[in-house]
C-alpha cells in the first residue's frame, strides 16, 4: 500500500527580495507567518499499518524550524534572496539527507499563495 503523509509546520520570519525593482512592495522588509508542507511517500510497513512516525518527521524538521522562526530570512547563509521557491529547495536540501521518504516541500507565505518543490 502506497500512501503518503503530509505534515504541517508554521513559522514567523522576515524578508525582502532585494533582486526585485526598487518600487515592488516585496522590496521592502516585511513579514510573514510562513506555513511549511513536508511530504513524505513510501509503501507502508504492513504490520504497522504506517509510512512512518509523524514525531519522526517533526524530529527531523525541527533543527531547521529553528533556523527560521523569528529570523530575517536574509541573513542566513543560501536564503539571501528568499522568495518562496529558494526557501523550498533550501529546506529540500537539509531535510532529504535526514529523511529519505520525503516527497515534496510546500512552502505557503499566504493563505493563496504557495511554492512546491519536488526535487530534481
Ligand atoms: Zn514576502
Amino acid at each position: 500500500m502506497k500512501m503518503e503523509l503530509r505534515k504541517t509546520f508554521q513559522f514567523e520570519a522576515a524578508h525582502l527580495l532585494p533582486r526585485l525593482p526598487k518600487a515592488h512592495k516585496c522590496r521592502r522588509l516585511h513579514g510573514h507567518s510562513f506555513k511549511v508542507e513536508v511530504v513524505v511517500s513510501g509503501e507502508c510497513d504492513p504490520k504497522l499499518g504506517w509510512l512512518m512516525d509523524y514525531a519522526d518527521i517533526t524530529a527531523a524538521f525541527k533543527p531547521i524550524w529553528e533556523k527560521l522562526d523569528h529570523r530575517h530570512l536574509n541573513e542566513i547563509r543560501g536564503l539571501e534572496n528568499p522568495t518562496s521557491e529558494v526557501v523550498a529547495l533550501w529546506i529540500w536540501q537539509r531535510l532529504k539527507p535526514k529523511l529519505p521518504l520525503l516527497a515534496e516541500i510546500v512552502v505557503a507565505e499566504t493563505c493563496t499563495a504557495r511554492a512546491v518543490y519536488r526535487g530534481g
